[in-house]
């Protein structure tokens, strides 16, 4: 026997307190966007589960981008330095947001981090989400466009099973194509899910720890 509960719509707790608090994030996160704008900032989100490698595609993508472009970063984590670490190196300018027990950015933080930032001195700005493929897909921060990135080794229902994330996204990037025989993984039928669920999305194949495909990431975004 097989018994499948469907939550019904206000069946959720706190379903009126999340609907203002969408409404409001949505209405900073039009500020945010302004605000970028006025400076003549380009700006990326980069979402994705922990271990997918978006701290490896944003520090490949410094690696070829920093004599075109002054980038800046605003990097979400629970509570670690590791990736704003990684990333400052490069002499990029680095705001690290601590979330906590919070498993997504928002747009009240990422405003505060703006703050932080001499956006005179920026023409590129990456924010890299906390690791988590569901609330993100809400919660825009404000960004010109949003990234998802999945890996291989994630397995070969992750695309299926966050259909909202992929719907957000400009461009899918499937990271860790090198291991995809190991794992018995068919890169197509990634692309074909993202594809069907977004049919605008474009979707990149990349190995970030090697930087294959990183070129094709660029291109996608327009850098
Ligand atoms: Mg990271
Ligand atoms: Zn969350």
């Amino acid at each position: 026997m097989r018994e499948v509960i469907v939550a019904e719509e206000g069946e959720i707790l706190d379903v009126e307190l999340s609907e203002n608090l969408l409404k409001m994030n949505e209405e900073l996160a039009s500020k945010n966007r302004e605000l970028l704008k006025k400076h003549g900032i380009k700006s990326v989100e980069i979402m994705g589960s922990i271990g997918s490698g978006k701290t490896s595609l944003i520090a490949e993508m410094v690696k070829r981008l920093k004599e075109k472009y002054r980038i800046g970063f605003i990097a979400g984590d629970l509570t670690t330095t590791i990736d704003s670490d990684r990333i400052s190196k490069n002499g990029v300018d680095v705001v690290q947001i601590n979330t906590g027990k919070e498993c997504h950015l928002d747009a009240n933080l990422v405003m505060k981090a703006l703050e932080r930032l001499d956006l005179e001195a920026l023409d590129l700005l990456f924010i890299e989400n906390v690791g988590n493929l569901i609330c993100p897909a809400e919660f825009r921060l404000g960004s010109e466009k949003r990234v998802v990135v999945v890996s291989i080794t994630e397995g070969p229902f992750m695309v299926v099973k966050h259909p909202f994330i992929f719907m957000e996204a400009d461009v899918a990037v499937i990271n860790k194509i090198d291991l995809a025989e190991a794992m018995g993984i068919e890169v197509s039928k990634l692309e074909k899910d993202a594809l069907t669920i977004n049919p605008r999305i474009k979707v990149v194949k990349t190995n970030c720890r090697t930087g294959g495909g990183i070129p094709k990431v660029i291109e996608a975004l327009g850098l």
